[in-house]
């Protein structure tokens, strides 16, 4: 009988404490999670806040350099290319397809 009390005695305080430290650990999470969501929408909002992106600085697809004009080539895996003025031999001595 005094071994169920002495159970009693310190099991009770460690469920509690269980309890307790699992509750606090969920709304860390909570909070984790709700920053982490803030977090996600903020290049959603600076995207919106910079329009030009993406019309313009059109990249060549090898040289990386920014190009006013590309040609468009289909690759041999249908991935689409674009290529500057300086680049297209490649895309001849690759035998792409000028789209
Ligand atoms: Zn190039």
């Amino acid at each position: 009988m005094l071994a169920v009390i002495i159970i009693l005695i310190v099991g009770v305080p460690v469920v509690v404490y269980m309890i307790k430290s699992r509750h606090r650990r969920n709304n860390v999470a909570v909070l984790q999670d709700y920053k982490r969501r803030k977090k996600r929408r903020q290049p959603a909002e600076g995207a919106v806040s910079s329009p030009h992106h993406g019309t313009e600085g059109k990249k060549c697809s090898h040289c990386r350099k920014e190009a006013k004009h590309l040609t468009f080539y289909a690759d041999d895996n249908g991935t689409v290319i674009g290529l500057c003025s300086a680049c297209k031999p490649i895309a001849k001595r690759r035998d792409l397809m000028p789209l």
